[in-house]
């Protein structure tokens, strides 16, 4: 039995980190499908967005400096400009219609809303409020100036980037091959919903949630199936893996019993250190490779599997698939509940109540066992609770937001 003492959560993300190597392999993507991916260069902008100054309003263009303007004064409209269309230089002592997004007119520096004036009769209008220079007028570059970066290399797009992109003439993006993520799960007692359970089987639960935790990083699954507990079948399953994809996640079997052929297989195809962490649900958790394919055994309680791979596998997939910012993000809640001290940092199912005093408080699931699926499924995030860390009710915790 290794009784080393248990690594921190911390020292495990950051030696996996270190461990990660950026895939560099690239494609091109249209906008319309580029949610999700990694970005694979800087995008520069060439342009001003928007290209010219235009009305925010639809209203009349004057120039806000013109002896002509002031309050009650009667003034030719001279122009009528639409969006998408460019009016003539402002004549001195008139106006010109404008309308949201059209362009100003050469001359004018304001926009007077239609609000603030009165059609006198056919061509002139009264002026009832006078406009400062730049009022409701769009400066060109106010969005983007042309020559700055707006999207660098590493970040994962979304779709306000996609958009950002867009409004600089940008059709495609360069961005990594998604990783392919083999997933297999071993156990003689699961099968596949759905159908009939034999005494002592059980579904198998794991592999629905990492199919999807894969797909939420943007990465393509390769699912290796259902593995039983022999040294056999755990060898030709993950050498199988291993020939399809980038990486091997399996769940289950990575504890040192008997039943748990992962390590042993493991041993002859590649390597593999077992690591035993601090972290609860989890604490044992397999890093190496098979063959030249680096490998995770996560745990195989479904609670473990899932906070395992979120808040430690996820860190080393991010940084493979070429992202930049890949540590889990936290925000901070008050506990609703009291919990005594453990020797190991664990991550607690909570549900986020936003209170009225600008605090949000975290209730705890009442069922914290490394079985209970149904937390996860109930919760909003996962709170931390340090090694040694008594939590009082109202106690600061550091929050993981789950992915809707
Ligand atoms: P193991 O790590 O293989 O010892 O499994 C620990 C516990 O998790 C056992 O109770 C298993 O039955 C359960 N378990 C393992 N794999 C799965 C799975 N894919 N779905 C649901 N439960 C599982
Ligand atoms: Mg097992």
């Amino acid at each position: 039995m290794n009784r080393s003492p248990l690594l921190p959560v911390d020292d495990v993300i950051e030696r996996l980190v270190s461990l990660a190597r950026p895939i560099d392999e690239t494609e091109t993507v249209s906008l319309s499908a580029c949610t999700g991916r990694v970005l694979a260069e800087d995008i520069v902008s060439s342009r001003n967005v928007p290209p010219a100054a235009n009305s925010s309003m639809d209203g009349y263009a004057v120039n806000s400096a013109d002896a002509a303007m002031a309050v009650g004064a009667e003034l030719p409209v001279s122009d009528r400009i639409a969006a998408g269309q460019v009016g003539n230089t402002l004549a001195p002592g008139t106006v010109a219609r404008i309308f949201t997004g059209a362009p100003l007119p050469e001359g004018a520096d304001a926009v007077v809303i239609q609000e603030d004036t009165e059609a006198v009769s056919d061509g002139v209008v009264r002026i009832n409020d006078v406009a400062s220079p730049g009022e409701n007028v769009r400066p060109a570059g106010q969005d983007i100036r042309a020559g700055t970066t707006l999207l660098e290399r590493g970040r994962r797009l979304r779709p306000q980037d996609a958009a950002v992109a867009a409004s600089v003439g940008i059709a495609e993006l360069r961005v990594y091959r998604p990783l392919k993520v083999a997933l297999l799960s071993t156990g003689d007692e699961l099968v596949d919903p759905p159908g009939d359970l034999q005494p002592g089987q059980i579904f198998n639960s794991n592999h629905y949630a990492l199919v999807g935790l894969v797909q939420q990083l943007g990465m393509t699954v390769v699912d290796i199936g259902l593995v039983a507990d022999t040294f056999d079948d755990t060898v030709a399953a993950l050498s199988r893996a291993a020939g399809e994809a980038d990486v091997v996640i399996s769940s289950g079997g990575v504890s040192v019993g008997e039943e748990d052929h992962v390590k042993a297989a493991l041993e002859s195809l590649g390597e593999l250190d077992m690591w035993r962490i601090a972290i609860k649900p989890g604490k044992p958790l397999a890093f190496g490779r098979v063959k030249e394919t680096p490998f995770f055994g996560l745990p195989g309680n479904p609670v473990s599997t899932y906070v395992t791979f979120t808040i430690i596998a996820a860190t080393w997939l991010k940084k493979t698939q070429g992202m930049t910012d890949v540590m889990p993000r936290y925000t901070w809640a008050n506990a609703d509940f009291d919990m005594p001290a453990g020797s190991r940092r664990e991550y607690v199912r909570v549900r986020l109540h936003p209170k009225d005093d600008g605090t949000i408080k975290a209730e705890l699931y009442p069922e914290q066992g490394s079985g209970v699926m149904s937390s996860v499924s109930w919760a909003d995030a996962l709170a931390e609770v340090d090694i040694d860390q008594e939590v009082r009710y109202g106690d600061r915790l550091k929050i993981y937001l789950l992915k809707d």
